[in-house]
C-alpha cells in the first residue's frame, strides 16, 4: 500500500484535527502518502482531495473543528454517488480510507467497502460518546468540559439571584453529555432521552429542595428529552407550579467548538496511529476504539449494534448527591 486518504463526515468534533495529524503523520512514518479529502464524502465524489504533507498539519492538535472541512452528503446514499467516490480513488491510486466521524459515516464506509472494495478503518468522533465498541469518542471529553464550565457560570447568577435555570446541552438521541455535565456540574436534576420525564416529579424534587434550604437551582436537559427541550420544560413547570419565573440558557454550539482537551488530543492521537497501523495490516471494515486504556480494533458494525448508553448507575449518583 503506498496511498491512504482521510476524510471527517457528519457532525465536527473537537480533536478531528488531532486525528487528522496522527493520520498524516504517522502514514508519513511509514513511507505512505496520505490524501485529504474535503468535505467527508462530498470530496470524494467531486474530486476534492489533496496531497497532505507533515507541514500541512504543523500547529493543527490544539484547534478544534476540522482543517479538512465535515460535511453531510446525500448523494453518497445513493449507489451511483458511491461509484463516483470509488472513481475518485482509482483515480488517485488511492487504497485506503480512514474515515473519522459517526456511526452514520460507518455505514458509508462499509457501503463503500461491500461495493467496490476499498480498505475502510473508522475513527470515532462525536461530542455525543454514543458509539459502541469504544469507551470514548473523540470530542466528548471537550464538549464536557466546555457543558461544566457554562453550568458553572450559570450557578454563578443563578446563587446571586436565588434563581431557577435550565441548562440545555446537546444530544437528541443520547443524554450522556447532559448526565455527566450536570453531575459534574452539580445539577439539582438532569432530563435525558433514555428514561422517562415525570414533570411533576420534577417540582416535588424542587420542592424538596428547597424545603431543605436550596434557593436555587440548576436543572440539565438533553436535548432531545422526550418532555421537551428545555424552553417547553421550563413552561410546562410554570404552568404547573410555583416555580414560574424559571431561566433558560441553551449551550447549542458552543459545545462543539473550542480547543480540544488534554484527554481528546492524546485519543485522538493514539487512534490515529492505529488506524494507520491496521490499513497497513489489511485491516477493513473497522473502527478504533479504547477499552479499559486499551486501543483496539471493533467491526465498525459495533458502532450502532453496541451502541454506547450511560449507566443507569449514574442517575443514582446525581439524584443522590442532589440532596
Ligand atoms: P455521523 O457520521 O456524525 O453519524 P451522519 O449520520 O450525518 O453523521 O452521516 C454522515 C454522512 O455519511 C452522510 O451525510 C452520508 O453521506 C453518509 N452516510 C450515512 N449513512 C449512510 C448510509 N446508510 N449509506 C451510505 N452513506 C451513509
Amino acid at each position: 500500500m503506498k496511498r491512504i486518504g482521510v476524510l471527517t463526515s457528519g457532525g465536527d468534533s473537537p480533536g478531528m484535527n488531532a486525528a487528522v495529524r496522527a493520520v498524516v503523520r504517522t502514514g508519513i512514518y511509514y513511507g505512505l502518502e496520505v490524501y485529504g479529502i474535503e468535505r467527508g464524502y462530498k470530496g470524494l465524489i467531486t474530486g476534492d482531495v489533496h496531497l497532505l504533507g507533515a507541514r500541512s498539519v504543523s500547529g493543527i492538535i490544539n484547534q478544534g473543528g476540522t482543517i479538512i472541512y465535515t460535511a453531510r452528503c446525500k448523494e453518497f446514499f445513493e449507489p451511483e454517488g458511491r461509484v463516483k467516490a470509488a472513481q475518485t480513488l482509482k483515480e488517485h491510486q488511492i487504497e485506503g480510507l480512514v474515515i473519522i466521524g459517526g456511526d452514520g459515516s460507518y455505514r458509508g464506509a462499509l457501503a463503500l467497502h461491500a461495493e467496490h472494495g476499498i480498505r475502510c478503518i473508522g475513527l470515532p468522533g462525536t461530542i455525543d460518546n454514543d458509539i459502541g465498541g469504544t469507551d470514548y469518542t473523540i470530542g466528548y471529553d471537550t464538549a464536557l468540559n466546555t457543558a461544566m464550565e457554562a453550568i458553572d457560570r450559570i450557578r454563578d447568577t443563578a446563587q446571586s439571584h436565588d434563581r431557577l435555570f435550565y441548562v440545555e446541552v446537546m444530544g437528541r438521541h443520547s443524554g450522556y453529555l447532559a448526565m455527566m455535565s450536570g453531575i459534574a456540574g452539580g445539577a439539582e436534576d438532569i432530563l435525558v432521552p433514555e428514561t422517562p420525564t415525570d414533570i411533576d416529579q420534577m417540582i416535588e424534587h424542587l420542592r424538596t429542595g428547597m424545603k431543605r434550604g436550596k434557593r436555587s437551582a440548576i436543572i440539565v436537559v438533553a436535548e432531545g428529552d422526550d418532555a421537551g427541550n428545555a424552553y417547553e420544560i421550563a413552561s410546562k413547570v410554570a404552568e404547573r407550579s410555583e416555580f414560574k419565573d424559571g431561566r433558560v440558557t441553551v449551550i447549542g454550539h458552543l459545545q462543539r467548538g473550542g480547543r480540544p482537551s488534554a484527554f481528546d488530543r492524546v485519543l485522538a492521537s493514539r487512534m490515529g496511529l492505529r488506524a494507520v497501523e491496521a490499513l497497513m495490516e489489511d485491516e477493513t471494515g473497522k473502527m478504533v476504539g479504547i477499552s479499559g486504556n486499551n486501543i483496539v480494533l471493533r467491526p465498525l458494525s459495533e458502532a450502532w449494534e453496541c451502541r454506547t448508553l450511560f449507566d443507569p448507575k449514574f442517575l443514582r449518583v446525581a439524584h443522590i448527591l442532589a440532596t
